[in-house]
């Protein structure tokens, strides 16, 4: 039986990229009889960057609302927030003290996100990698469903695993992989086909939100950036053409075409036919997400219980892991 963790950070908007890199991927695993889902929406993470920590709470309930909206049934799968339990927490610094310093100054996401500010950063971002690692590791959780930008955290999270077999002589954890379907797609920003879509870029039409109305979905493709050329009839000729290949890849996702199908489908074409179909696609795929969103966000007594009654599953699952971990290591419970 698989075990899948998968998180996702209350950090704002749940974005297109969010969706398509990992949420519907949660969803399908979410259906297939051989798993044991778990899925927790990671305040802790999110406050790793300086934010409005007013804004918190309501982020957190709609971070919930959108993984049902989007699919998840929380009576099937354990739905909940990371603070609420704080198994996370408490194997997080046992994992820190068997993490290398050279492997976090290794993880690229953290570059990418403190660019020239390295000094000011937070600690606390610098080591989420390794309360990632708690994360999936409190659950003994076997498969991750993560978009391709946090492969390399994944990759962490083995390695911290298999530093703790190797130390206690066990093999405790099983060793997480990262669950990248097939059909998942890494999803870039609309102003830079070179930057990923992240719900936490200071603009706001660098991405579409899961929860932007029809209009301003629509404005939000119209202005994306694109080139002078027209699209390409094969996908070498995308090379170099980071916003042709993204917008045709955000088609190919929404639409469930394969790549080559969807470049065959706009060879030869100028942007403006491929920007007007995106937009219909978007809004037939999204809104009624964003709309049973909105349903949903009228009455966040329903969101705390779920996230409530999540914990309590989760914790079950958590203590007794991380009950053994602390015996292994020696620390005394009276
Ligand atoms: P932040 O900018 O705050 O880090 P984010 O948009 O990167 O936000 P996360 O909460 O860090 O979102 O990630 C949630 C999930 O969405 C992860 O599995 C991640 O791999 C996936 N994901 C994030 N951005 C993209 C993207 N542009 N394309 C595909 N998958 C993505
Ligand atoms: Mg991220």
């Amino acid at each position: 039986m698989k075990r899948i963790f998968s998180g996702i950070q209350p950090t704002g908007n749940i974005t297109l990229g969010n969706y398509l890199g990992a949420i519907q991927n949660c969803v399908k695993l979410q259906n297939e009889a051989s798993c044991d889902c778990i899925f927790c929406v990671v305040d802790q993470h999110a406050i790793t960057v300086r934010r409005n920590t007013g804004a918190l709470k309501r982020s957190t309930q709609e971070t919930a609302a959108c993984l049902i909206s989007a699919g998840i049934d929380p009576k099937n799968s354990i739905l909940f927030n990371q603070s609420q339990v704080e198994e996370h927490i408490k194997l997080a610094w046992v994992l820190g003290c068997l993490t290398r310093v050279g492997w976090l100054n290794r993880m690229i996401q953290f570059k990418d996100k403190v660019g020239k500010s390295k000094d000011n950063a937070s600690a606390g971002l610098w080591c989420y990698p390794i309360l990632m690692a708690a994360d999936i590791l409190a659950y003994k959780a076997t498969h991750v469903p993560v978009g391709d930008d946090q492969k390399q955290h994944i990759e962490l999270a083995r390695d911290i695993a298999h530093s703790y077999n190797f130390e206690f002589g066990t093999e405790f954890f099983p060793l997480p992989k990262a669950e990248i379907l097939s059909k998942s797609f890494r999803i870039m920003s609309l102003c830079d086909g070179r930057k990923k879509m992240s719900k936490s870029d200071s603009s706001d039409m660098s991405r579409i939100n899961i929860t932007d109305n029809v209009d301003t979905i629509a404005y939000k493709i119209k202005k994306a950036k694109t080139d002078s050329y027209s699209l390409p009839s094969e996908a070498s000729g995308l090379t170099g053409r980071a916003e042709a290949q993204n917008l045709i890849t955000i088609y190919a996702a929404l639409s469930n075409k394969s790549l080559d199908a969807a470049i065959l489908e706009y060879g030869g074409c100028g942007f403006g036919r491929l920007k007007q179909d995106l937009t219909e696609l978007a809004i037939e795929v999204i809104r009624p997400i964003g709309l049973e969103i909105s349903r949903l966000m009228s009455n966040t007594d329903y969101i705390d219980n779920v996230l409530e009654k999540g914990s309590v599953r989760a914790r079950a699952l958590s203590k007794p892991i991380v009950r053994e971990v602390y015996d292994t290591i020696g620390f005394l419970s009276t």
